[in-house]
């Protein structure tokens, strides 16, 4: 394992030079601010008659078309949709790249599964903050940052992995701690833990759990409160002790029936059916299935969309929030 800290790095080596952030939304915003409050020479570029354009302006920034920022620049690092990016290096970043330039990103989905080939005369590097924007630029205001992922797939000029660290440095990520991956290891990761664990995983438990108390008869907001509310305090202890410092600060009835019982909710069945998702990702089956799915228009995403927002649990909560002042 390999851990970069601010030490290891050093901002001069992009002193002359010009990062062009592609995209100003939850990454983009808070990267490039970062960046450009660290003294860097950062332009957004990004279209003229979308929502951030304004932003980005108001924000202070240097904006300019997606085009002209990805030719004013030496590092293009490309912070909009993963599902879009392919179609916009296409039409606007492509040609305006020059031999020695850095095309850079926060994730390895495009260039892992091929959807941008970049000419061989350049670097292609990662700086992959982990944690969403909002929290890249609280965390960086308030003097640190959160740890991130640096990898470099083309290393043209002999010192991509420097310059991939220090936009890393410029947006707070080296005070955490920077760790080196590969563009194969970060994208097949990011999506297994999307998937399986922190967005699909964790809310199927959340849902089954508050829909097997309900369904037994059990107040809703009771039932919120204990698989939903909860979760994020016990998420925290995780967070800042480990499983055993959570388990040490909950009941000793917590302890014993949640480890006595653990196993019958996450079985081998649920194991196996993981090792398959994971498959289907290693061999590019729901990368396939996603570009289909983005091309017809996100006809699947907008049905599942729906469906979401119709559960009782998100009429609870949303309610439950508001009364406990948790949310406006
Ligand atoms: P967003 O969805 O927040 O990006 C939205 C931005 O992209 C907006 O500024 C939007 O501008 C711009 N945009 C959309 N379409 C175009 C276009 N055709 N031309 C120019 N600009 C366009 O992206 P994220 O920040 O979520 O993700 C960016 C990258 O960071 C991805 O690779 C993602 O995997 C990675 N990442 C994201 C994390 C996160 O927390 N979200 C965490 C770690 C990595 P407009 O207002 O004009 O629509
Ligand atoms: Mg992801
Ligand atoms: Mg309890």
């Amino acid at each position: 394992m390999k851990m970069y800290y601010e030490k290891d790095v050093d901002l001069n080596i992009l002193k002359d030079k010009t990062v062009a952030v592609i995209g100003y939304g939850s990454q983009g915003m808070a990267q490039s601010r970062n960046m450009h409050e660290s003294g860097l020479n950062v332009v957004v570029g990004l279209r003229e008659d979308g929502a951030s354009w304004k932003k980005a302006k108001n924000d202070g920034l240097n904006v300019m078309t997606v085009e002209d920022a990805a030719k004013a620049a030496d590092v293009i690092h490309i912070l909009i949709p993963d599902e879009i990016q392919g179609e916009v290096y296409k039409k606007s970043i492509r040609d305006n790249l020059e031999e020695g330039n850095t095309l850079s990103f926060s994730h390895g989905y495009n260039i892992h599964f091929g959807y941008i080939n970049a000419p061989e005369n350049v670097n292609i590097t990662m700086i992959a903050p982990k944690g969403p924007g909002a929290m890249v630029r609280k965390t960086y205001e308030e003097g640190f940052g959160v740890p991130g992922l640096v990898a470099v797939e083309r290393d043209y000029t002999g010192n991509a992995l420097q310059i991939a660290l220090a936009m890393g440095q410029g947006s707070g990520l080296t005070r955490a701690g920077v760790l080196e991956t590969t563009f194969k290891e970060e994208t097949e990761t990011d999506l297994f833990g999307e998937q399986a664990v922190l967005c699909g995983g964790a809310t199927e438990l959340i849902a089954a759990g508050f829909q097997t108390l309900v369904d037994a008869g059990y107040q809703p907001e009771i039932a919120y409160f204990e698989t939903c509310h909860e979760l994020k305090l016990i998420v925290d202890l995780i967070y800042a002790k480990g499983f055993a410092g959570m388990w040490n600060d909950v009941s000793n009835t917590a302890e014993y029936g949640g480890l006595a019982t653990r196993k019958r909710i996450i079985t081998d069945e649920t194991r196996a059916e993981m090792k398959k998702i994971l498959e289907e990702i290693q061999t590019g089956e729901f990368t396939r299935e996603w570009a289909t799915e983005t091309n017809a228009g996100s006809p699947m995403l907008k049905r599942l969309r729906t469906i979401e927002s119709e559960l009782q649990i998100e009429k609870v909560g949303a309610k439950l929030r508001k009364l406990c002042g948790l949310q406006k």
